[in-house]
């Protein structure tokens, strides 16, 4: 009998507003435990709730972008439950009305193209974080991350393997950091996936499921669907029963344990919140959000092939990360040049971010600097070798790169009579290397391109001199 696995995930984006969804407490990463916190965020008897507009703009944009049908009048729910880390004991969410629904995201995935649908998206508050001692057994509380705003995005049961989820998480998060509404990283939590499977006989009736809850990194989902899918056939197989619960995916054991029976909506006793107003998006707003939309990488990587003439690998590299993507372009603007722009910044300085550990988020380089060096190389004003080396210049220590190729001596000495006057020398001086040359042996003449670089120093341009030599070879005559 074959098998069928069947996944669904609800995905966790924090989104990167500058304030909670309820407090003006920032949403910066980290922090001292506790020091990002006010009377809202932690629950305090009395304080009320104010939604913040932004929070609300970029669940329309995520929306918007995914094809969803957007919910013109909203409403928040509480979903009552008991939070160690969210002190009110409630979370405050939406069941009722989600901002968007119906929407869907297309992916490829082993080569083959698959719609996956998007049944929900709704927004929400996230929880603080519990930090387990286990020097002196005590459980402390940070609740920085109390308050800062998640879209809860809910994929239909469309996913048969840990590829499909793979693919879609990525086109999701990529989408995700284009729109400017998440940083995306998954190992500081901004994206965590709960992945709800079942295994079937293929064609056969649903089976029941279970839930993995946050997990956060691609390979940990890939682990987890692979261990559980066996696991659930394994107790089929045996004539068992799939129990419908929650499991905890242990990451260093490499299995999922049993953790709670997993609860339906109506164990929340949820209902409308009554200290928020209902949601109303007007055409005008709705409008603004479709105009604001920017481009998204998968449109880039279309236009870098068909207007600019890239590669495919070089068009998927640049697009990869939003910012190298916006180096690219800027590269290529100012220079004019963007064959080059696209070769210098998917070799040398993807290079160099790899060398020093930095990730792409944080490359801080003037594209300027770089576009006047492109303009050097591409005028034959510098060669090679000294580009690479005041490239790596700018990016190591942010130099004034016209400066360093003058002091330098690296502007190239293409001056016609200096070079014609060096090679006269080197043919003189080595008269018995151009005799071989003129006898057949071709050897000798990198030998004296050698020579001849060498007097003329690394600034000398090699075409010029190459040219140069050629010509007084066809002209030569042993002296004497
Ligand atoms: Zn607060
Ligand atoms: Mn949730």
């Amino acid at each position: 009998m074959k098998w069928e696995t069947i996944v669904g995930l609800e995905v966790h984006v924090e989104l990167s507003t500058k304030s909670k969804i309820f407090c003006a407490c920032t949403t910066a990463f980290g922090g001292a435990p506790n020091t990002h916190v006010c009377p809202v965020c932690a629950g305090m008897p009395g304080a009320l709730p104010t939604l913040n507009r932004s929070v609300v703009a970029c669940a329309l944009r995520v929306g918007v972008t995914l094809g969803c049908a957007i919910t013109r009048y909203s409403k928040f729910d509480r979903k009552n439950y008991f939070y160690p880390d969210l002190p009110k004991a409630y979370q405050i969410s939406q069941l009722y009305a989600p901002i968007c629904r119906d929407g869907h995201l297309d992916i490829v995935a082993a080569g083959r193209k698959k719609t996956i649908g998007i049944r929900e998206i709704h927004m929400e508050e996230d929880a603080g974080k519990l930090i387990h001692d286990p020097g002196s057994g005590n459980t402390f509380m940070d609740y920085n991350r109390c308050g800062v705003p998640l879209l809860e995005i809910v994929t239909t049961p469309d996913f048969r393997d840990a590829d499909e989820v793979l693919a879609f998480l990525d086109l999701l998060r990529e989408t995700l950091l284009y729109l400017d509404v998440s940083d995306g990283k998954m190992q500081e939590g901004s994206l965590r996936a709960d992945v709800n499977l079942s295994v079937r006989p293929e064609g056969g009736a649903l089976g029941i499921r279970t839930e993995m809850k946050n997990l956060n990194s691609f390979k940990a989902i890939a682990r987890a669907i692979a261990f559980e899918s066996a696991r659930q056939i394994k107790v089929l197989k045996l004539g068992g029963v799939v129990t419908q619960e929650t499991r905890r995916w242990d990451d260093d054991a490499g299995v999922s344990l049993g953790m709670r029976s997993k609860e339906d909506a109506q164990d929340y006793r949820y209902f409308p919140e009554p200290d928020l107003l209902p949601i109303v998006i007007d055409d005008p707003w709705l409008r603004e959000i479709k105009d604001g939309i920017p481009e998204l990488a998968q449109q880039k990587r279309r236009r870098y092939i068909d207007e600019l003439g890239l590669s495919e690998p070089h068009a998927a590299a640049i697009t990869a990360h939003k910012n190298i993507a916006g180096l690219f372009e800027s590269v290529s603007k100012k220079s004019g040049q963007p064959l080059e722009a696209a070769n210098l910044i998917t070799g040398a300085i993807m290079h160099m971010l790899n060398q020093s550990g930095t990730l792409p988020e944080n490359l801080l380089i003037d594209a300027d600097k770089l576009s006047f060096l492109i303009l050097l190389v591409a005028e034959g004003k510098i060669n090679r070798s000294a580009y690479k080396e005041a490239v790596e210049a700018v990016f190591l220590h942010n130099v004034d790169p016209e400066a360093y190729v003058t002091e330098r001596g690296l502007l190239m000495i293409s001056d016609g009579h200096l070079i014609a006057e060096t090679v006269r020398d080197v043919l003189a001086q080595n008269q018995s290397a151009a005799a071989d040359y003129h006898a057949g042996r071709t050897k000798a003449f990198g030998f004296l391109m050698g020579q001849a670089m060498r007097r003329g120093g690394r600034s000398c341009d090699p075409d010029t001199v190459k040219k140069a030599l050629t010509e007084a070879l066809q002209r030569w005559v042993p002296i004497g």
